[in-house]
């Protein structure tokens, strides 16, 4: 495969990573992406003051490529160590050893990084995708558009899988069959900015990992966030069964739920809440290989999380496999 031009839709890590690969190698690279901003699950928001990761909310190393490209995130600033463990349901400290990562001033701190040299447009959602003569051409909600020799696709795979076929291009219906595997759970992750501190244990996170709640982290005792405030994660269950529930009835069941479990009483103690909906959240079902190259020539890649390792890593290495296919570089 050698285009020397790609469009990537998306500019989470995978799409991120992916980009910089293809540009470094002297490819012309445009990113778009729907968001207002870089990151994709990498979220942080800003209410009142108060700094949220409400996506992801820390990653963890695991092989010798990431640990490189983590290391570098941390002698530029990008990201910084957070933890080794967090209490347990209990709300039992907890640690193991293994460091727990963050942004430095959150998590979308390292795809505003890698961004930073990058053709990239955000508040772009590409809605139609066609092939053409010498490649692909995608066409935004906007009225923009984009083309390219090479089409990387590296939205949570139902989002992409539709956007693929979305124009004058079928896909095989192996390549399909094996897309429509790739699965998500739902998360509903509450943002609540509380007048005074938080009763999160240090390190600022009580990692549930179950049901109705996953998770509840303080962002101010994590260190990206000035003021008390609280994210909470609903446990995939939870949020399947509520999620199309009014934000005001989610935002007091999980005031109340968090409450309980830290034995406080926080629908007292908010100030503002917001509410978000993440369709896809972690993956449930991933396809085996670290990429999925849908069409040689012209070429359409498919990566992400759904793609070999799930989590910020999975999607990391999966973004850098896909730019290793482009690129016909052996796989790393
Ligand atoms: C609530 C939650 C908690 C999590 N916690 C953790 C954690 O603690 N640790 C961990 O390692 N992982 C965690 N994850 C998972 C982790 O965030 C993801 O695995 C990783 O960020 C995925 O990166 P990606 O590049 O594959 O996809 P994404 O980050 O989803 O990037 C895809 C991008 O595509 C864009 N896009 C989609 N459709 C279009 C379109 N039509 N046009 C243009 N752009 C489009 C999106 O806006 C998005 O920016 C969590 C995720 C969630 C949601």
């Amino acid at each position: 495969m050698a285009s020397e031009s790609c469009i990537v839709v998306g500019a989470g890590i995978s799409g991120l990573l992916a980009a910089r690969e293809l540009r470094d190698a002297g490819w012309r690279v445009t990113v778009l992406d729907k968001g207002r901003g870089v990151g994709g699950r990498m979220a942080t928001r800003r209410i009142g003051g108060a700094g949220f990761d409400h996506g992801a909310q820390f990653f963890t190393v695991r092989g010798d490529r990431f640990e490189n490209l983590v290391n570098g995130w941390l002698e530029e600033g990008a990201a910084a160590e957070w933890s080794r463990g967090f209490a347990d349901a209990r709300g039992v400290a907890n640690p193991d050893g293994h460091p727990r990562y963050r942004g430095s001033e959150g998590m979308t701190s390292i795809p505003k990084h890698l961004a930073a040299s990058l053709d990239v447009r955000t508040g772009e959602r590409v809605t139609r995708v066609d092939r053409t003569d010498d490649g692909w051409a995608v066409a935004c909600e906007s009225g923009g558009s984009a083309s390219g020799g090479a089409l990387l696709l590296t939205a949570p795979v139902p989002q992409s899988l539709a956007l693929a076929e979305s124009g004058n291009h079928a896909l095989p219906r192996g390549v399909r069959q094996q897309l429509a595997g790739v699965s998500y759970d739902p998360c509903l992750a509450l943002m609540a900015l509380l007048d005074g501190p938080s009763p999160v244990p240090e390190p600022g996170g009580v990692q549930i990992k179950g049901e109705p709640l996953d998770w509840i982290g303080d962002n101010a005792t994590k260190g990206i966030s000035d003021r008390p405030a609280l994210t909470i994660h609903a446990g995939p269950q939870w949020s399947r069964a509520h999620y199309d529930d009014e934000e005001a009835d989610v935002t007091r069941a999980l005031l109340d739920l968090a409450g309980e479990q830290l034995g406080a009483d926080l629908v007292s103690s908010a100030l503002e809440t917001s509410l978000a909906r993440w369709r896809y959240s972690w993956v449930t079902s991933s396809h085996e290989e670290s990429c999925l190259v849908a069409s040689e020539e012209p070429p359409l890649v498919f990566c992400g999380d759904g793609f070999g390792q799930p989590k910020v890593e999975g999607a990391a290495l999966s973004g850098l496999a896909a730019a290793d296919r482009l690129l016909g570089r052996e796989a790393y």
